[in-house]
């Protein structure tokens, strides 16, 4: 459709899962992704699902972007882990710092993303492209949405190539970001992440984590749907294919689907915008 798409999994725990992940991605490369992503566990917890699950997107001939978390990690255990991607024939990473599972010690070398980045240039030079995460309605831990801002920045001057959000269903708060941060000289693609709306429970624990917020009036309808699933899909396609319209219309420089190991919403919204 013209706007360079990517698509998020999380590594699968089962051989069934994997086997099941293996058919959503075939549905979705139908939508010639520019390159999809595996999520990785803070503290290293799924390096090797992440890395298996990598390695059979790149054998399936697509570009895949490893994530790559730094929280209690060492430099050495870090250094060793990108030459194990560079070998794999890797050339993206998504650098951050992730969340440690409470009651895991901090420990490690790196306290922030930015570190990690300027980590990765310091080692590797150009050899990946590295994008970062940033937080439109500002991430739950910042100490105000302008350190957030700043510490976005740091990231950059750091040596991001590029940047993903998190989620959100209000534009507004993005474009001003994306405003902000050039304002700064951070003047990197910042691609919107998408959450397509396949189901209110989950979509509120998520949120409430992450610090996403779902606007009141969505929220409401939601709730009102009660155990009416299709209800829920239906207005969920809706909500989700207007914003992706109103950002293409805008000209972001592409869309990231957190496909949440499922392809029918997401086919569907990139569908519905290849067809309008
Ligand atoms: P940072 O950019 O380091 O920011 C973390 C916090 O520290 C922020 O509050 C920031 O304001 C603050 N901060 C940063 N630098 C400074 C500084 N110098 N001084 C003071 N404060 C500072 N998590 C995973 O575990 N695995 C994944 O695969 C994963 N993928 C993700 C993909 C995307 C696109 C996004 C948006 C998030 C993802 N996450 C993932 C979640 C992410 O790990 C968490 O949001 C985490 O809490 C922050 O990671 P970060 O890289 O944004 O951290």
């Amino acid at each position: 459709m013209g706007l360079p798409l990517s698509f998020e999994f999380f590594p699968p725990k089962t051989p069934e899962g994997a086997e099941r992940l293996r058919g959503v991605r075939q549905a979705l490369y139908a939508h010639k992704p520019e390159f999809c992503s595996v999520t990785y566990g803070a503290g290293g917890s799924t390096q090797e699902g992440t890395f298996s699950t990598v390695r059979e997107i790149l054998a399936e001939g697509v570009s895949a972007a490893s994530h790559f978390s730094c929280i209690g990690a060492t430099k050495a255990s870090v250094r060793q882990q990108l030459a194990e991607l560079k070998a794999m024939g890797v050339r993206r990473l998504v650098a951050l710092r992730g969340d440690l599972p409470s009651g895991y010690g901090l420990g490690g070398e790196f306290q922030y993303a930015s570190d990690l980045v300027a980590f990765i240039r310091a080692e590797t030079g150009h050899d990946f492209h590295v994008e970062v995460a940033a937080y439109p309605e500002v991430h739950p831990q910042a100490k105000s949405p302008d350190a957030d801002l700043q510490a976005f920045v740091a990231k950059v001057r750091a040596g991001a190539d590029s940047a993903i959000t998190q989620y959100f269903f209000n534009s507004d708060a993005y474009f001003r970001f994306v405003d902000d941060a050039h304002r700064l000289g951070a003047d990197i693609p910042v691609v919107p992440g998408i959450m397509p709306i396949t189901s209110s429970a989950q979509l509120m624990r998520f949120s409430d984590a992450c610090g996403a917020e779902i606007p009141r009036w969505i929220r409401l309808r939601l709730q009102a749907f009660g155990d009416d699933i299709a209800s829920i899909k239906s207005f969920g396609l809706d909500v989700v294919t207007d914003l992706c319209d109103q950002l293409r219309n805008a000209g972001v420089p592409g869309l990231h689907f957190y496909t949440m190991n499922q392809s029918a919403a997401t086919q569907e919204i990139v569908g519905r915008l290849e067809l309008a």
